[in-house]
């Protein structure tokens, strides 16, 4: 690359984020998220890079443009994550997320398996796997959340708004209306697995796909 080279600011016809304008690129012009693992300079978009986790996690970093986080934040993941609010993968800027939603191969093709935690703890939660539905993603904003150590996941306190996207695409109100109720009664069903009364099931899809400021019991 020399100093002349002019970036593209987009990338298969998708307008790339000012804030990922910086990332370094692939020789097709996709940028490479802050996440990915690098070696002999080739990224592995599958391997999430454990010191930026912990960079992201102090520092409030988006997940993959690497800039700061605001006040609200994205999580991407399948419909269980959206019912549960459970997540295992760092946030992101909400249109840091809609990029990825558009051309990142894990998210478009519903092959979103990256490990970013123990297989047991993914396999606990089948966030963004989920087998049920996985070609449907919600992007779920929130301005409360945390980050639980002990068990590696994120929650969230607080839903403000879910995106829901298949294919590259945002998905159409049928399509989210169905992964809402999967997603509901995957979280449901796992209370109920583990001898939990109804009353204590807390999901952000209990009335539906697209909850307003839902808050959490
Ligand atoms: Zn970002």
């Amino acid at each position: 690359m020399t100093s002349t080279t002019v970036l593209s600011s987009s990338f298969r016809g998708v307008t790339i984020p000012g804030k990922m304008m910086t990332l370094r690129r692939l020789p097709s012009g996709m940028p490479v998220p802050k996440f990915a693992t690098w070696k002999d300079g080739v990224p592995d978009l599958a391997v999430m890079n454990p010191e930026y986790f912990r960079r992201a996690l102090t520092g409030r970093l988006c997940w993959i443009c690497g800039n700061k986080l605001g006040r609200f934040a994205a999580f991407v993941g399948g419909p269980k994550s959206a019912a549960s609010g459970h997540y295992t993968e760092a946030p992101c800027h909400k249109e840091c997320a809609e990029f990825a939603a558009q051309v990142c191969p894990y998210i478009v093709t519903g092959k979103n398996m990256r490990r970013a935690v123990s297989a047991e703890v993914c396999e606990m939660l089948e966030t963004g796997g989920d087998t049920n539905n996985p070609e449907v993603f919600g992007i779920t904003i929130s301005d409360d959340w945390s980050f639980d150590r002990s068990t590696m996941l994120f929650s969230l306190r607080n839903v403000v708004e879910i995106l829901w996207w298949k294919h590259g695409r945002p998905a159409t109100k049928e399509e989210a209306c169905r992964a809402a109720v999967l997603g509901h009664a995957a979280v449901v069903a796992l209370a109920e697995q583990q001898g939990r009364p109804p009353s204590t099931v807390r999901s952000f899809l209990k009335d539906g796909p697209y909850p307003k400021q839902v808050s959490a019991a």
